[in-house]
C-alpha cells in the first residue's frame, strides 16, 4: 500500500542567507502569527506585523517588541508576505496588500485552500510558497523558545525566482520547523488530505462516532455517565497510545478481550459504506464542491454553520460531559495528593 518516495529536510539542508537580508510581513497575528512573527525575529529576521487599524491582536504584538502596520503597509515594505489571517478573510486582505507585491517579492501561506481553490490568484513574476507547521501555533512558539523545532510542510506553488524553494526552507528553519523536519508536499496535496482528515477521521469521524456510541448506549437504558466516560472520556487514553505506539502499542495495552472484540466487531461498525462515503468526501474536496460550498456559505453570512455549531452545543453529552469533567478534575487533584501523602 505503501508509495512513499518524500523528502524530509532538516537544517543542515537549510541556508540561512536565503532569507537574512529580507523583510518579512506577517499579517495577522492569531495562533500561527505570532509564532512565525517572533520566532523570525528571534532568528535575526527583519519582521513587521500587519495588522487593520484597531485590530485587538495589535497590543500582543507592540507587547512582543514587534513593529506593526497595517497590511497593505507592511506588505509594500516586505520582500515576504506570510497570509496569517483566517482563510476566510485571505481574499479580502490580499485585495489589500496586492498592489505591494513587486516581481521578485514572495507570497506566503500555511495553508492552501485559496490557492488551490483559485480564491487568490497571485501575478506570475512572484513567487508563491507555504511553510506550513503541522501543530498549532502555541506549540510552535514553545518548541522553539526551548530550543526544539514543530514538523512542517514545504511547498512551492510558483518558483518566478528560481530560489523559492531555499527561501522557504530558510524561513521554515528560521521558525524552528526544519529543526524537526520539513515535508515536501505541493499546494494541493496539503489542502485535499487537511480537508478531507479533518472531516473523515479528526474532527467530523470521530465526534459522530462518540455521539452515536453514546446515543447507542443511552437509547438502550444505560447511564449518560456510563456513557460518556466509555465513549468519550476514554477516547484520550487509546489517542495516546496511538499517538506514542500505533496500532500495536494499543492493541499490546488494552486486554485481550477488547483486542478481540476490537478487531473482529470494529470493521462491522466501520464498514464498506463508511468507506464508500468517505470516497465520497474525498470527491468533493478534490472537484472543489466542497471548497464552493464553504465559500457561499461564508458569503450568506454562515447560517448552516450557525445551526450545526448550535446543535453540537446542545448535544446531552455536552451537558453531561461539563458536570463530570468537573467531578473529575477535582478527584484527580485529590488523588494526586493522597498518593503525595502516601509517598
Ligand atoms: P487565527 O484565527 O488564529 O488568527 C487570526 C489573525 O488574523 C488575528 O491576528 C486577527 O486579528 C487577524 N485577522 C482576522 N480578520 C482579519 C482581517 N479581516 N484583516 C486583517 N487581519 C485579520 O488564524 P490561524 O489559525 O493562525 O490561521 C492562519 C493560517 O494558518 C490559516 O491559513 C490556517 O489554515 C493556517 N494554519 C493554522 C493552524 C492552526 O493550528 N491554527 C495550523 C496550520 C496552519
Ligand atoms: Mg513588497
Ligand atoms: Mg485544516
Ligand atoms: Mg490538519
Ligand atoms: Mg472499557
Amino acid at each position: 500500500m505503501s508509495n512513499s518516495n518524500t523528502t524530509i529536510y532538516y537544517t543542515e539542508d537549510t541556508d540561512r542567507s536565503a532569507i537574512e537580508n529580507k523583510t518579512v510581513a506577517v499579517l495577522g497575528f492569531g495562533s500561527q502569527g505570532h509564532a512565525h512573527a517572533q520566532n523570525l525575529a528571534d532568528s535575526g529576521v527583519n519582521v513587521v506585523v500587519g495588522l487593520r487599524k484597531g485590530s485587538s491582536s495589535r497590543a500582543a504584538a507592540e507587547d512582543a517588541g514587534l513593529e506593526v502596520a497595517t497590511p497593505a503597509v507592511a506588505a509594500e515594505a516586505a520582500d515576504i508576505v506570510s497570509m496569517l489571517v483566517p482563510d476566510t478573510v485571505q481574499p479580502a486582505v490580499y485585495a489589500d496588500i496586492k498592489d505591494g507585491l513587486e516581481a521578485g517579492d514572495t507570497l506566503q501561506f500555511a495553508h492552501g485552500f485559496n490557492i488551490h481553490y483559485g480564491q487568490i490568484e497571485p501575478p506570475a513574476d512572484v513567487d508563491v510558497t507555504m511553510v506550513a507547521p503541522k501543530s498549532p501555533g502555541h506549540l510552535v512558539r514553545r518548541n522553539y523558545e526551548n530550543g526544539e523545532g514543530t514538523p512542517g510542510l514545504l511547498a512551492i506553488y510558483q518558483d518566478s525566482t528560481g530560489t523559492a524553494k531555499e527561501e522557504g526552507l530558510a524561513y521554515a528553519q528560521a521558525i524552528g520547523c526544519a529543526r524537526a523536519g520539513v515535508v515536501e508536499t505541493t499546494f494541493r496535496e496539503e489542502t485535499e488530505t487537511d480537508l478531507f482528515g479533518e472531516q473523515a477521521v479528526l474532527c467530523g469521524g470521530v465526534t459522530s462516532l462518540i455521539k452515536h456510541g453514546y446515543e447507542t448506549l443511552v437509547d438502550a437504558g444505560y447511564s449518560p455517565e456510563m456513557a460518556y466516560f466509555e465513549c468519550m472520556n476514554e477516547l484520550k487514553l487509546i489517542v495516546d497510545l496511538l499517538y506514542e505506539d500505533g496500532l500495536g502499542g494499543m492493541w499490546d495495552s488494552v486486554s485481550d478481550t477488547a483486542e478481540y472484540g476490537g478487531l473482529t466487531r470494529g470493521d462491522r461498525i466501520v464498514d464498506d459504506h463508511v468507506r464508500e462515503n468517505m470516497e465520497e468526501t474525498l470527491e468533493e474536496v478534490q472537484n472543489g464542491e466542497f471548497a464552493r460550498e464553504w465559500i457561499v456559505e461564508n458569503r450568506a453570512g454562515r447560517p448552516s454553520y450557525s445551526l450545526h455549531h448550535q446543535a453540537e452545543q446542545n448535544h446531552d453529552i455536552e451537558a453531561v460531559g461539563e458536570e463530570l469533567r468537573q467531578l473529575f478534575a477535582w478527584s484527580e487533584a485529590t488523588d494526586a495528593e493522597e498518593s503525595e501523602e502516601e509517598r
